[in-house]
């Protein structure tokens, strides 16, 4: 199966999810949120294509690494490719993450996301909103955009929030922290 991707995959990111992580970085995205910090991912036909046998014999290949993050672009225009990935990702021991700019409660209505929420661990979902827009929170950019433990929400059909992520930081009034601003 083939995937687009905006660039090749980078090992040793630790601000794109907890801990050490590996980020595969889709290309593509409808959302267009304004402020968006990557919109050289929003057209389907810029990056290039691989196949998702390259991407995991890529992965088999990664040392140190807690996990994969995908993100883009919205990996869910790709959902079929990232359920492959995301699998292999599982069975050799590493832990996913996903970023996405639809929200949680309209995955649920789509067949292929949800193939693919079964193998994510955490799902970042939402648009990128400007004026919720915070430097000070955790693994995202705006307010609005919810870390979700993906398993516990599935059980429940709702939502469930990681509560240590929850939250924002200020510290002695300053900035002190540079975060994810994608999606
Ligand atoms: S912030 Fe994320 S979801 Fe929004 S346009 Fe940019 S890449 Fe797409």
């Amino acid at each position: 199966m083939k995937i687009r991707l905006a660039s090749p995959l980078q090992p040793d990111s630790i601000v794109d999810g907890e801990g050490i992580r590996t980020v595969i970085w889709t290309q593509g995205c409808k959302h267009h949120c304004t402020g968006c910090h990557n919109a050289g991912t929003w057209n389907f036909e810029d990056g290039f294509e691989v196949t998702t046998d390259e991407v995991k014999k890529e992965l088999s290949l990664l040392k140190g690494q807690q996990g994969i993050t995908l993100s883009g672009g919205d990996p869910l225009f790709q959902a079929k490719a990232c359920t492959e990935i995301a699998k292999y990702a599982k069975e050799i021991g590493l832990d996913v993450w996903c970023y996405t700019g639809f929200t949680f409660e309209r995955l649920l209505q789509n067949k292929d996301a949800l193939e693919l929420l079964k193998y994510v661990d955490v799902l970042v979902d939402g648009p990128f909103i400007l004026k919720e827009r915070s430097l000070n929170i955790d693994f995202r950019g705006s307010r609005n955009q919810r870390i979700i433990d993906v398993k516990a929400s599935l059980e429940a059909q709702k939502p469930i929030l990681i509560e240590k992520y929850q939250g924002e930081r200020i510290v002695e009034n300053k900035i002190y922290r540079p975060q994810n601003v994608f999606i």
